[in-house]
């Protein structure tokens, strides 16, 4: 079921928001495993959609020192969410707390709509446009009370989950699923490969969609299937055909690859064995990485390479040294020539698919933040220890966290890393890009 989080500091009208969108009909659905009574969630209608309401509201006017419990349940709902529905007080306009709730919601990376409530009445128009200020796009005017812009706000939700549904090719009542199809970029240097690696994975059933197919006027996708498993294959070489096609030079810029690796979720990073990690290499790889996109590496031309198990070794080396954002990245020996290889190295991009789309129960994470605090301790600052209290899966694809410390400004880089690379190995995501995020938080 799609879903949204009203989030927005206390006292905004965030209760009598979700009180008015779920109406009297409904009751409250029943609580979910890690779902305190401090978060209300129930179904509203929405247009003709079903739509699920979670209420951050529940520990509002219970004083200073409960502010940072309900930032944690803030952060939960919001790493439950589809879309956040931020709400400020209008009359008020954007105040440090709106910041703080706001900063919450930015690094999750979910998609947000903005609302100023108790908009009756002009004194709200100032703070109204305030809110242009976070950042989250046109905010709707509202009043809750007065049962002004409600229309909008259910407009403006209904309009965003079939924005989802259709991005994600499913029906609005279908959960993700395996059937949806796996995007897939195949990358690499000019040579190294890609356009062999692609015919050889259509293979017989070849198959262009290409503009017909309809997904976007860009993207130019092939499908496949591969043990069963529907894929979308961003096709490269297309797109150089396209190209011929407009008279432009054959070569493909940074900015092509960027268009691929935008496309998918996992992207196969083709490198030429006998000339690995060239800087063209490394260069794409930082990309995928910095984009969040999950990464195998294919070692292509496999078929020409003589001391095939020394040169893994070497290679793996090669790679924990150049790209250690990283860490564990399958590289897996191909030869798109003679189509060897590549049954494994599709497994290895399932696997990352799954990897990416990972999510973390925050009572396992909490155990295991207490387990690394306790073997290696956060520094001093000024005298006193640096605290690492609470941490959360705000997002998956790719796997997005967020720690609250006393400090976050403080907190070395390395500790960071230390973390990072904690979780890529005690919760088993060799590769996966990783994204972690420090709050202000005791
Ligand atoms: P692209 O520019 O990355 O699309 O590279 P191509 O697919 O056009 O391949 C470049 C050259 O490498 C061609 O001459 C291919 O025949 C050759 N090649 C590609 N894959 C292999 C392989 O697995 N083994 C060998 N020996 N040659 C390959």
């Amino acid at each position: 079921t799609f879903t949204v989080a009203i989030v927005g500091r206390p006292n905004v009208g965030k209760s009598s928001l979700f009180n008015k969108l779920v109406g009297r009909r409904l009751a409250l659905v029943d609580d979910q495993p890690g779902l305190t009574r401090d978060r209300r969630v129930a179904d509203a209608e929405l247009g003709d959609m079903r739509i699920r309401l979670i209420d951050t509201a529940g520990l509002e006017d219970s004083g200073n020192e409960l502010l940072s419990n309900m930032r944690r349940q803030t952060m939960a709902a919001i790493g439950q969410a589809d879309l956040v529905l931020f709400l400020i007080d209008a009359r008020e306009g954007v105040i440090p707390a709106d910041q703080m709730f706001a900063g919450m919601v930015r690094d999750s990376g979910k998609p947000v709509i903005v609302a100023g409530n108790k908009c009756e009445g002009r004194a709200a128009e100032p703070g109204l446009m305030e809110a242009y200020s976070l950042g989250f796009g046109e905010p709707i005017a509202l009043s809750a009370e007065h049962a002004i812009g409600l229309g909008d706000v259910s407009a403006a939700i209904v309009e965003a989950a079939e924005a989802q549904c259709e991005a994600r090719g499913e029906g609005s009542e279908v959960e993700e699923g395996d059937e949806r199809p796996l995007k897939l970029a195949i990358v690499g240097r000019p040579n190294a490969g890609k356009s062999t690696l692609v015919n050889a994975l259509l293979g017989e059933e070849r198959m262009i969609t290409g503009s017909e197919a309809g997904i976007t006027r860009d993207a130019i996708a092939n499908d496949l299937e591969w043990a069963g498993r529907p894929i979308e294959l961003f096709d490269t070489a297309g797109l150089r055909r396209k190209m011929r096609v407009e008279g432009k030079a054959e070569t493909l810029s940074v900015g092509d690859a960027l268009r691929a690796i935008r496309f998918a979720e996992v992207v196969v990073l083709v490198i030429d064995a006998e000339r690995p990690f060239e800087k063209q290499d490394l260069t794409i790889a930082d990309l995928i990485i910095r984009e969040g996109r999950g990464i195998v590496i294919a070692l292509n031309k496999w078929d020409l390479v003589r001391d095939k198990q020394g040169r893994v070794k070497e290679l793996r080396e090669m790679c924990e040294r150049l790209l250690p954002q990283a860490k564990g990245v399958p590289l897996l020996p191909i030869s798109g020539l003679k189509s060897k290889g590549l049954d494994a190295l599709m497994a290895g991009v399932f696997e990352m698919a799954r990897l990416w789309n990972k999510r973390l129960p925050t009572a396992k994470l909490n155990d295991w933040l207490i387990d690394m605090v306790e073997a290696h301790p956060p520094p001093h600052v000024g005298g006193r220890r640096l605290k690492l209290r609470y941490m959360t899966q705000v997002n998956a694809r790719p796997p997005t966290f967020v720690a609250f410390c006393s400090k976050p400004k403080d907190l070395p880089e390395s500790y960071i890393r230390y973390l990072v690379n904690g979780l890529r190995e005690d919760f088993k995501m060799p590769g996966v890009p990783i994204r972690f995020n420090l709050r202000k938080g005791e």
